[in-house]
């Protein structure tokens, strides 16, 4: 956290969500951050709730290390990284870079690069060897869930067009996640597609999936309610894995060939295997799911059995935030439906349980 003064007009301090350790969550008066020369600072309007934020919250070796992993996190740190918010300062060669000046609304993309790693270089910026994430590393990348937000130069800022609906804006940043993966599955017009696990992130891929123009999108989830939900974004076949032999409808869609495309958003170890059940020799398998535990299953499957393209898809490089924001402004997809609560910060733990639960929520907003 930045001890330099705030920004002239604005008050010294804010409301944060500060991660202190595993489980160590604090709602702290902090000061407000500093507006360098190379900065942008931001009122945050809305920060969404990731499922990746109550996974550091429960202390999560994939963030704090452990079994077998290095540690991600540097604490103390802001949390939240689905946020937006209204320029408020602007430094002189920030304003040049990013093209933004006072009053404007913006969107930070989700990762600050580095610029310089192998990886930015060649233009994976989101998988950038040194990758700062807001929410996650003190001081270089703090996050949203507080009054105010320091964006680094290095940050990749969207402003968005002209009457473009800010009570969906908390949604660019899962949606531009969404349509990542649906690039990554490289979707063709002949293919079955199947979306497996609609959170957030999997009825972005949805939606996603069904302006592709595929043959058939499968969606399929344990809730009956997302399964409606994916019905009236088009899905043309819906599937409840508790109810339905999933295999067995994909197999008669297919005249037994299964699914060309298998994408899978669950987080849920019995999804992966569900896929490798259910895809076509030679399919495309698109993993975005961070697990809570590991997954065990038949890896000759991939090799031996199928011949299966595995492709991993994280975050949302190059123009994902821009057609996120172009679609929910030209209407072709929705958002409206899939922001379920909108909280104050102060009850920032009723929200982490709300997702975590995940049964009455889709995705939650807090305002600070
Ligand atoms: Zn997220
Ligand atoms: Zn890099």
């Amino acid at each position: 956290m930045n001890e330099a003064k705030a920004p002239a007009g604005m008050p010294e301090t804010m409301k944060a969500l500060v991660v202190r350790g595993p489980g160590d969550y604090r709602l702290e008066e902090i000061p407000v951050p500093a507006c360098g020369g190379d900065d942008v600072v931001i009122k945050v309007m809305a920060s969404g709730i990731c499922g990746s934020d109550i996974k550091c919250w429960h202390g999560s070796p994939y963030i704090w290390g452990g079994a077998g992993r290095g540690k991600y996190i540097q604490e103390p740190v802001v949390a939240g990284h689905e946020f937006f918010g209204k320029v408020v300062a602007v430094g002189p060669a920030a304003a040049k870079k990013h093209g933004v000046a006072l009053g404007d609304y913006v969107v930070p993309e989700q990762i600050v690069p580095c610029g310089v790693c192998r990886l930015c270089r060649t233009g994976a910026y989101n998988i950038c060897q040194q990758h700062d994430i807001f929410g996650f590393i003190k001081d270089r990348a703090e996050g949203g869930f507080a009054e105010y937000a320091r964006l680094p130069i290095k940050s990749r800022i969207h402003k968005f067009p002209e009457g473009f609906d800010l009570d969906v804006a908390a949604y660019i940043e899962p949606l531009g996640c969404a349509i990542h993966a649906v690039e990554r599955a490289n979707v063709q017009f002949a293919d079955v597609v199947a979306v497996a696990g609609l959170g957030p992130v999997g009825l972005g891929m949805l939606q996603a999936c069904v302006l592709k123009n595929p043959k058939e999108v499968i969606a399929i989830d344990l809730q009956d309610k997302r399964l409606g939900l994916a019905r009236e974004y088009g899905a043309t076949v819906c599937l409840n894995p508790a109810k339905q032999d999933v295999e067995a409808e994909v197999d008669r869609l297919t005249d037994g060939y299964g699914c060309d495309v298998y994408i899978h958003a669950s987080g849920n170890p019995k999804g992966v295997l569900q896929g490798l059940r259910v895809i076509r020799k030679g399919g495309r398998y698109v993993e975005y799911s961070v697990f809570s535990e590991d997954v065990t299953a038949d890896w000759s499957m991939i090799g031996d059995g199928k011949e299966i393209d595995i492709i991993g898809g994280h975050l949302s490089p190059w123009d994902c935030y821009a057609s996120a924001i172009r679609f929910l402004h030209d209407g072709r997809m929705n958002a409206a439906r899939l922001i379920t609560h909108r909280l104050p910060l102060d009850q920032w733990l009723d929200g982490f349980k709300m997702v975590e639960k995940g049964s009455e929520s889709i995705k939650v907003l807090l305002i600070p």
